[in-house]
């Protein structure tokens, strides 16, 4: 089954209202260049997520949250609602980043009622999962991201896997300048895909997008995007310039 790729750029806690217009208008003047053979999206802080949609325009690059509250609405005082994101001209959100499952705590139990919530509402969700250097050296690499695709996918069905796309971001990998090699990334790839066929079916399995993260740069995205397994990258430090994004995407694109 073909896959187009995905290629998206988790801006973290990084621009300003500017520096965020000025970058999405780059990316979307250069999206062209990929068009129908890669998605592009962008994940900029919840403030820009409107002036970022506006500078994104019709280009076709969709703009996503790096976040979603687990809740509809209500007294949740920082959170920010999956209606609020769509508001706001998302059309997607991230859902445990590691910066937030390992970094703040959050668990499976928290995270499927995130992809839960945001699939309610229409948006797709890219959901993160991903070992740390402990894990690994233990040995519990696949123990550790199957049981995290898993757990965070426990509220979805068949039809609702259809609105997800993975990444995989093994820990020590992000913003590290540490990269997991092909070999590395498509054996986790390959066993995520396993996984889910026996949690589905293989059709599902066949046709869910599973990106790499974690220092994905112009100079080995070729070599990632080229696994059999892998179907484009979540970018962080590269993509807060357009010109290394876009090198991303088109390699991405030219995947055989
Ligand atoms: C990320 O934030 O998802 C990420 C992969 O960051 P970086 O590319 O900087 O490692």
């Amino acid at each position: 089954m073909t896959r187009i790729p995905m290629v998206g750029g988790n801006w973290k806690m990084h621009l300003d209202g500017r520096a965020a217009a000025t970058l999405a208008g780059e990316i979307a003047a250069g999206a062209g260049g990929v068009e129908g053979s890669v998605d592009l999206a962008v994940f900029p802080p919840h403030p820009y997520l409107g002036v970022v949609s506006a500078a994104a325009g019709d280009s076709g690059v969709v703009t996503g949250g790096q976040d979603v509250s687990d809740e509809p609405s209500g007294a949740f005082t920082g959170q920010v609602a999956a209606s609020m994101l769509v508001d706001s001209g998302c059309t997607m959100t991230l859902v445990g980043h590691s910066e937030r499952r390992h970094g703040l705590g959050e668990d499976d139990v928290l995270l499927s009622r995130k992809v839960r919530t945001a699939l309610d509402e229409g948006l797709r969700v890219l959901l993160c999962v991903g070992e740390t250097l402990e894990q690994r050296d233990q040995g519990k690499t696949f123990d550790t991201v199957l049981g995290q695709v898993r757990g965070s996918l426990a509220l979805v069905n068949t039809d609702d896997l259809a609105c997800v796309d993975l990444a995989y971001e093994p820990v020590w990998a992000i913003g590290t300048g540490r990269t997991a090699g092909p070999a590395e990334a498509q054996e986790v790839h390959a066993a995520l895909r396993s996984e889910l066929g026996s949690r589905y079916d293989a059709r599902s399995a066949a046709r869910i997008r599973i990106l790499y993260g974690g220092s994905v740069k112009p100079a080995n995205a070729a070599e990632l995007m080229a696994c059999e397994d892998v179907d484009g990258a979540l970018v962080g430090g590269a993509s807060l310039q357009a010109e290394s994004f876009l090198d991303i995407a088109r390699a991405a694109a030219r995947r055989e």
